[in-house]
């Protein structure tokens, strides 16, 4: 089993007199910054002063700053930002200001990996990655829990990068939930294929799919999103609490039945196949490449699927539907 660390196992010592500079305040960022900074360690901020984050970090009580001006007064830089935006804001503004013993500290190993970000040999490189979202982060933290996390160790120049990347950890509330001893190499990797492959990429055209199905056979969109959308919640919340077991024994035996005897069909052998040429894609560096080259173009196909999913019928009627159902707290972007 892979190591799994806790509170008791480390402390918050490797960041003792320290200072640790959180670039970026979105989803990770505040939730790193104030959940550090409640644990007693010393954090500051960069972020632009005049954004909707940038604001949010002066109303918490930090002051946001260059990132040239924080990676200079910190030992640890924990980068926050988006993985697209990393290279260039590393090459700018962190590169420089680095001197030899301070720490760099990533939230997914994306750039190290790939190295897109290539540090020098005289500083820290470890890994964070809480295995939630940022709000989910700091909403358990400060209810006295901590999210599970993932912790990795890609460079010990000082010889006391696990104690830092330890303290990091145990300060944003991991030690609670467990620390899982891993590489950059499988966090990046594995989170990749997550999300390409079942959470983000397989759920949402299984979605897509099944509604155009229903749609095209002459059913309403509305009892077609029902169906293949909506339910979903109830789905995942038994599969969350007790896994496909538990999902299993809560439907109807009618639900089971067909789950044994149709699911096999839809997502056979061949996609099976297809994970693994997704997973080698992914491990050749191609997705890396991919996503690079759009971005480095100002990301037009990137932009071009967002238009044309935004489009999707079971994104339309979804949205009245939501409507309708004010105890769900709809969220509409293009309103909210
Ligand atoms: P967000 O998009 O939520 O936040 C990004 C932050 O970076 C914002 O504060 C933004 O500031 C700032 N920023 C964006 N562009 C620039 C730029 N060009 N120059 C300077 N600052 C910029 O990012 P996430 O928290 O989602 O992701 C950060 C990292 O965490 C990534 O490595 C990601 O893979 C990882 N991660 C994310 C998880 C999540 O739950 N979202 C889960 C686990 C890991 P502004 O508002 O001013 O634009
Ligand atoms: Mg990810
Ligand atoms: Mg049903």
């Amino acid at each position: 089993a892979i190591e799994t660390l806790y509170d008791k196992d480390g402390s918050l010592d490797g960041l003792s007199g320290k200072t640790v500079a959180v670039l970026g305040y979105g989803s990770q960022g505040h939730a790193h910054a104030q959940n550090l900074r409640d644990s007693g360690v010393k954090v500051i901020v960069a972020n632009r002063k005049d954004s909707a984050n940038g604001k949010l970090a002066s109303e918490h009580g930090f002051e946001p700053m260059a990132v040239d001006e924080a990676v200079k007064a910190a030992d640890m830089v924990i980068l926050t930002l988006p993985d697209e935006v990393q290279p260039d804001v590393y090459e700018q503004s962190i590169a420089p200001n680095l001197t030899a013993g301070m720490t760099l500290g990533f939230t997914h190993g994306f750039n190290v990996h790939f190295k897109t970000i290539a540090p020098p040999a005289d500083v820290d490189v470890v890994m964070v990655a809480p295995k939630g979202p940022g709000h989910t982060v700091r909403w358990e933290f400060e209810k006295g829990g901590g999210v599970p996390c993932l912790m990795a160790i890609h460079q010990d120049a000082s010889g006391t990068a696990r104690e830092k990347a330890m303290a990091w950890a145990i300060g944003v509330g991991g030690g609670k939930g467990g620390i899982l001893v891993t590489s950059f190499k499988d966090e990046c990797e594995t989170d990749l294929f997550g999300e390409q492959v079942v959470l983000c990429g397989g759920l949402s055209e299984s979605i897509k799919k099944g509604f155009e199905v229903l749609t095209e056979a002459g059913y309403p969109p509305e009892l077609a999103y029902f169906e293949v959308c909506h339910e979903l919640e109830l789905i995942i919340n038994l599969i969350k609490r007790g896994g496909l077991d538990y999902m299993r024994y809560s439907i109807s035996n009618t639900a089971e039945f067909g789950d044994y005897y149709t699911g096999p069909k839809i997502c056979d052998d061949a996609t099976k196949q297809r994970m693994a040429a997704a997973l080698k894609h992914i491990q050749d560096g191609g997705f890396a490449k991919a996503f690079r080259d759009d971005y480095a173009k100002g990301f037009p196909w990137f932009k071009k699927q967002r238009e044309e999913n935004k489009g999707h019928g079971v994104e339309k009627v979804g949205k009245e539907l939501r409507a309708m159902m004010p105890w769900l707290d709809p969220v509409d972007l293009d309103k909210d």
